[in-house]
Order: C-alpha cells, then structure tokens, then sequence
C-alpha cells in the first residue's frame, strides 16, 4: 500500500494555508465542493498557456494536441471507475446534467403511462426532479423506498416497492445527507432481476471510493469532478453501451452529428452523441490530473484517513449532549459526511458562529427536502471531511461546537 502524508498532501492544497476572520482556516465542506491541488490547477493553466484549442475540428497541430487530452481524459475516467467501454463515458457539466441526460435522453422515450419510478427519500435534489418531470409528462408513478430507524435504506422496503411496473430504479451510492453508503450492488442485482434499469448517483462515492463499473454492473453512474478535487464545470455520466446507443441525443447542435439536411439530421457515434457544442477541455484535463492525484495517493488510503477523522469526530460528538446526529452509527455502512443539529440552535447560526472561528461547514436542506420532512426537520449541519483534514482540525471543530451554545448565551 502507498503510503499516507498528510503534512506532504497539505502542502500541496494552497488555499487551506490561510487565515478567516482572524482564525486558521479549517474547511469541512469536502461534500458541497472539493479543494484543488497544485497540480491540478498546473494542469489547466499549463493546458491552457500551450495546448489551447477547440477540439475535434482542427487539422492543426494544436487541436489535435487538445483533442488527444480531451480523449486521455476520458480513457483515464473509464479506467477509474473500471468501465468497458470508453465510449460509454459521456463528459457533462456535472451530476445534475448527467443526471438529466438520463431522464430526458433515456427515460423520457421509455417509461410510459402506469410505469413506476423508484427513487429514494434521501435523494439530492437532481436526483428527484427529474424523475418527477418524467412522472407529470409520461403519467407515470414516482414511488419512494424509505429508511429504517438507523438511516439505512429500508431494503424490505424497496423490494416490496419493486412490481412489474417499475422501469427505473434510481439511488444515490452515498447519501450526501446521512453519509450513508447504500447496498448498491443488491439494489442493482435486485433491480434487474425484477426487469428495471438502475441509475445510481455517485457524487459523493466517485471520490471517496473505489467504482467499480464491471462489478456493480448499474446501467447508469453519475459523478462530478469538482467533488474529487476536480474543476467544476465537468461531471461523468457511465452509461450501458446498448442503452446509449439506443437514446436520442440529449442536446442538439454542432460536434454531435454525422450528416446535417435541411430537414433532418444523423448523429455521431458515441460518446460525441453527447456532447453537443463546445466542450469544457480544460476542466477534462484538470479532472484527469485530479484522477492521477487520488490515485497517486490511493483511495484506500483516502478513505482510511477520513474515516479515522470521521470516528474520531463522530466519538467526540457523541460525548455532547445537546447533539444529535443523522446517521448511521456503523462506521462500515457511512461515508465521512456528518449532518447533525445543536439543540435549540438553528443550523445557519451554528454555521455562522464556526465561521467567526473560521470554521467552513454547510448548514440547510442540503437539497434533499423530502429527506428533511421524512425526518421531521427543517435543515441539519454538515460537517465533511476529505484527504487534506487533520485530527487537529476535527479537535478545532469540536471546540467550536462547544462554544456555541454558550455564544447564544445558554449555561453550557
Ligand atoms: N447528488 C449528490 C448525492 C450530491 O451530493 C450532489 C452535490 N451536492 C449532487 C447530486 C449534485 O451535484 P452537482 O451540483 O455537481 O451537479
């Protein structure tokens, strides 16, 4: 196994190295948006000072540079997550796009009136419009598998939800919420057994864990790469080769077609299919050297550290007794992804309060509403720790949560 250094991968994350509101920075919204790198951001910068050039459409030496590292992006992509086929991984904006893709490229053409959509309460947000935009244009029925009393999915749940009618079935790998990782690989076995397809969001997964494609076997994965120390601006979707195929492009325009008529059209061959108009090649490039980083570093190791973090924090949470804690208590089914809530305190001025000691952490809905009335609340904290927090971080972080109560004037 390689070997783990936090003070040599601090070094490497600039921003971190700075003061907020007179206090050391320490960042714990990993789960929201993930910090960059040296050599990611090298990357953008060195792609854009020597190798900047619209791809596909050039026969000068530049463009066919940009398009080889445009195609080296996605090839380093497939191999990530261990996929078969490199046509089969489609760049998009982000999960949300990808996500989109879906509903409107495969769902739209195949869930019909009485069919049934399977999606669970936990869901981001981007992974419940859509399907309810299906449902409302196509009549079909959106049904929710919901939790047991620890946070897990309810799997007696789904599988009683799971009928003859049901095309899609759609959950996230780890819920960015609860931190819980789902049984995806039963879920899918399951799924397809009952004759649906799965789609499985993996924004909270991708970076923290090893995909593996060929194993999981899902019909569709999503991720995006500002979450794994990634750009924004690009996101993955993984989709079944024969399924792709089959869907109508998502977005029309240039770079997608084959032949242009007056009045009609022939499309490329994938994964162009899905990338209408201009791409974003720096953000494919700056992904490919986040992908290098992680696994230069290792994901195992990744994980291992922050689930040492996670323990650590989740312990000494626990030792307080105004904090209650979202999530499953096994260590073995969540992510490093703690949503919790101070008694008496709302979560914006919990956030608010750490910020005045520089502490980042997200406080809201989070973008799983149905969750929070599921749970019978409005809004949670968020605390989310990723390769570059130190155990000094969480000891920081727990002290700011113990003044917060008192700031507000409560005994203790
Ligand atoms: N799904 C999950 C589980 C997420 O955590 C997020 C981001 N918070 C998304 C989807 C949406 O990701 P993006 O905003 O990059 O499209």
């Amino acid at each position: 196994m390689k070997s783990f250094n936090i003070e040599k991968i601090r070094k490497d994350f600039p921003i971190l190295n700075q003061d907020v509101n007179d206090n050391t920075f320490v960042y714990l919204d990993s789960a929201a948006t993930t910090q960059k790198p040296i050599s990611v951001l090298d990357s953008i910068e060195k792609y854009n000072k020597s190798s900047n050039a619209n791809i596909h459409r050039g026969a000068y030496a530049l463009s066919i540079r940009a398009t080889e590292m445009y195609d080296s992006a996605r090839k380093k992509v497939k191999d990530f997550i261990n996929a078969p086929y490199v046509e089969s991984i489609i760049f998009t904006k982000n999960t949300t796009e990808a996500l989109n893709l879906v509903a409107f490229s495969y769902a739209l053409e195949n869930v019909s009136r009485g069919d049934e959509i399977l999606v669970l309460i936990s869901e981001h947000h981007s992974n419940i419009l859509p399907w309810q935009m299906v449902a409302r244009k196509n009549n079909a029925k959106l049904k929710y598998i919901y939790l047991n009393d620890d946070y897990t999915i309810d799997m007696k749940d789904f599988k009683s939800k799971v009928t003859e009618n049901t095309k899609i079935v759609t959950v996230a790998h780890i819920s960015n919420v609860l931190g819980t990782i789902n049984p995806i690989k039963e879920i899918i076995d399951y799924a397809h057994e009952k004759g649906a397809i799965t789609i499985i969001d993996g924004a909270q997964a991708a970076p923290h864990t090893q995909v593996d494609i060929k194993k999981l076997n899902p019909d569709f994965y999503v991720f995006s790469g500002h979450k794994m120390l990634g750009p924004m601006g690009i996101g993955v979707l993984y989709g079944r080769r024969e399924l792709l195929e089959k869907m109508s492009p998502f977005l029309s325009g240039g770079d997608m077609i084959e032949y242009v008529e007056e009045q009609s059209s022939t499309f490329a061959e994938l994964p162009h299919k899905f990338e209408a108009g201009t791409q974003n090649v720096e953000a494919a490039v700056g992904l490919k050297r986040a992908i290098e980083y992680l696994e230069d570093v290792g994901l195992e190791n990744i994980k291992k550290h922050e689930m040492k973090l996670t323990e650590y924090a989740l312990k000494k949470m626990k030792e307080i007794p105004y904090i209650t804690i979202y999530g499953t208590e096994d260590i073995d089914k969540r992510s490093s992804v703690i949503s919790f809530n101070i008694d008496d305190v709302h979560p914006h001025d919990v956030a608010t309060i750490l910020d005045s000691y520089g502490i980042a952490i997200r406080a809201g809905h989070h973008c799983a509403q149905p969750l929070m009335k599921y749970l019978k609340i409005n809004s949670t904290c968020r605390a989310s720790f990723y390769i570059y927090n130190t155990l000094e971080e969480v000891d920081i972080f727990i002290e700011g949560l113990k003044n917060v109560r008192k700031w507000l004037g409560y005994g203790s």
